[in-house]
């Protein structure tokens, strides 16, 4: 049987443009839909414009650090709609360089929303149709809200890039990366923070020490961050009375559409109620797997709506496989790349490749930043007896302007073997720093291999090769 292509990609993100390419590159005839913007979350409303936000919340500080210096440095106001103006600028741009790369690859393009009519017939909502041998499902995900009443009037991760204003103050719900980051960001361009996390800490799942000390320098920094807090209920502010008070008892009234993005009065669980400019969740993601008529193709979507993929990312239908945010592995860009260039390997070099997901080295970009890589300290000492070292200590750069800034450095090593079992890194540019250690720690080093590195001096991280004793064992 013959198809119109070999191969059609379904999503424009990393992934789905990294198989594409990689694909094509095999000599395959490929095609690739995306209803919106070609990049997708990273490049258009994730990593790439959230870091360029860090970049422009960081100079307020670095201002007043120069004064310390010396410097008669001031940073003034910040103007967000310059900013935001460069921003779509860069954005475009970029689209641009991934269409450009498609083209290149002779991957043929098709702007529109694509959906399965059979295992090997795809329908686009340009009316087009087209067959093809084997289907990649890359649609990624999307912020999702709590099930709250009103909950569309708070804004998601994707909102942030495009807000006429910046609002003077925010409330942000979550713990995770992104509502940690952007409490960062937005703080550093000076909206009031105000953070509800529901849990005991903020970053679960990241070492206990590391995330510690990221929420006591966040606070530091001005976050009024509340721990053990949620929202109970949120009204547009608007259809309150003057004195910005919840009527007692009354019935919460859905707000209409025109009130997003409008000033918000909220009621939490530690009993505070207050007016906020904007409200963010930051209460995780979905993955993008319902509506493309792939269940009833007996593709398998689990209960958190992941498509259920095996180890060379195959779904349940043999021609259909499916890499990155969709399958809700590790929700990360370089994940999805190694996926698409593993389902490559696999299907059209014949060298069924297992994408890797071992000693993925991450950071958040909160400030300070917190790298990782490998275990933590918890998780470790649930395997196996362990040595920690762990220095935290004033960073001279900013010791020397008086600030209270700290940095942690962190190994946790086997006792038995002494391999480096992982790394945690809270500094500026930990996300840097943790990239290079993460060479060390793939390669499956050992503490002493770590000691007889040469020291940089003086530097943070010269404090990674010349840690003598453990602080603790477990
Ligand atoms: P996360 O899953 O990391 O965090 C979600 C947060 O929302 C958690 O703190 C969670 O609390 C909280 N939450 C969930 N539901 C509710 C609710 N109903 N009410 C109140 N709080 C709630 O998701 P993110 O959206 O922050 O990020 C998604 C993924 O994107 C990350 O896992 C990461 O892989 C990726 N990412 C990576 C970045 C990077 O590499 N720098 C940056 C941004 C995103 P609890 O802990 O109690 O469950």
């Amino acid at each position: 049987m013959s198809y119109d292509v070999d191969l059609f990609v379904i999503g424009g993100g990393s992934g789905g443009v990294r198989a594409a390419r990689t694909a094509a590159a095999t000599g395959a005839k490929v095609a690739l839909a995306e209803d919106s913007r070609m990049g997708g979350t990273c490049v258009i409303r994730g990593c790439v414009p959230k870091k360029l936000m860090v970049f422009a919340s960081e100079f307020r500080e670095s201002a007043h650090l120069a004064q310390q210096y010396g410097w008669s440095a001031t940073a003034g106001d910040f103007n967000w709609t310059q900013f935001r103006t460069k921003l779509n600028d860069e954005l475009d741009r970029l689209e641009n360089v991934y269409r450009n790369l498609l083209n290149g690859s002779d991957v043929a393009i098709h702007d529109a929303r694509a959906t399965m009519k059979d295992a090997h017939t795809v329908s686009l909502s340009n009316g087009e149709t087209v067959t093809a041998e084997t289907i990649l499902v890359a649609t990624g995900g999307r912020p999702v809200r709590p099930d709250q009443t009103n909950a569309h009037l708070g804004m998601v991760s994707d909102d942030i890039f495009n807000m006429e204003t910046l609002p003077k103050s925010i409330l942000i719900i979550g713990g995770g990366y992104i509502a940690s980051e952007f409490a960062c960001i937005l703080n550093g361009l000076g909206v009031q923070v105000t953070q509800y996390y529901r849990g005991a800490q903020i970053l679960r799942g990241f070492d206990d020490e590391a995330r510690g000390l990221v929420a006591d320098m966040m606070q530091e920094k001005g976050i009024d961050l509340h721990l053990g807090t949620n929202i109970v209920e949120m009204r547009a502010a608007a259809d309150m009375d003057d004195d910005m008070r919840a009527p007692m008892g009354a019935p919460v009234p859905e707000a209409g559409p025109d009130a997003v993005g409008k000033p918000v009065w909220v009621k939490a669980t530690n009993g505070d109620a207050r007016v906020y400019d904007a409200v963010m969740f930051a209460t995780g993601r979905a993955p993008n797997s319902h509506g493309l008529g792939l269940e009833d193709l007996g593709v398998q979507i689990n209960r958190r709506g992941a498509i259920e993929v095996d180890d060379y990312s195959k779904t349940a239908v043999d021609n259909i496989y499916a890499i990155g945010d969709v399958t809700d592995r590790i929700q990360l860009t370089p994940v999805a790349i190694r996926e698409g260039m593993a389902f490559t390997e696999t299907v059209y070099k014949n060298n069924p490749t297992k994408p890797d997901h071992e000693l993925v080295a991450s950071a958040v970009f909160t400030q300070p930043e917190l790298g990782t890589v490998g275990l933590t300290e918890e998780q470790a000492r649930e395997i196996e007896p362990i040595d920690v070292y762990c220095t935290s200590f004033r960073p001279m750069r900013s010791a020397f302007a008086d600030r209270p800034d700290r940095v942690l450095m962190k190994l946790v090593v086997s006792k038995e073997t002494r391999v480096v079992l992982g790394c945690q890194i809270v500094a500026e540019g930990a996300g840097e720093l943790i990239q290079m250690v993460g060479i060390a720690i793939k390669a499956g080093l050992t503490k002493e291999d770590f000691d007889r590195t040469y020291a940089v001096h003086p530097t943070m991280s010269e404090e990674l090769v010349t840690m003598q004793n453990p602080v603790r064992s477990a």
